[in-house]
């Protein structure tokens, strides 16, 4: 329990700007209590970036024949190769060996 060095009646704890720190009704703050609590949770969430590294183990497996090994089961997607008039490219990734090829022409 803390207790004022101005006036000597409890502390009570008090949220200022996000800060849990503790107060007296007098107007005194302990700004030691409020100097541990940093900035550094927000910054984490934001920085999330969207991750494209055709992280294969979320696409559906299909039966196609590796070029490399002859395994016949492999990741397989689609992917807007340019934006406008051409058709999306079939893509297939081995799941044995991460040999990545497209599918057709
Ligand atoms: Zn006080
Ligand atoms: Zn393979």
């Amino acid at each position: 329990m803390m207790f004022c060095p101005k006036c000597g009646s409890m502390l009570r704890p008090k949220i200022v700007r996000d800060k849990r720190v503790m107060a007296c009704s007098c107007g005194f703050v302990d700004s030691k209590e409020s100097g541990k609590v940093k900035f550094t949770e927000r910054k984490t969430e934001d920085s999330k970036v969207e991750v494209i590294d055709n992280e294969a183990s979320a696409y559906p497996i299909v039966d196609a024949e590796c070029p490399k090994c002859k395994h016949t089961k492999a990741y397989s997607w689609t992917q807007q190769m340019r934006a406008g008039d051409e058709p999306e490219t079939h893509f297939n990734k081995c799941v044995k060996c991460s040999h990545t090829w497209r599918e057709g022409r």
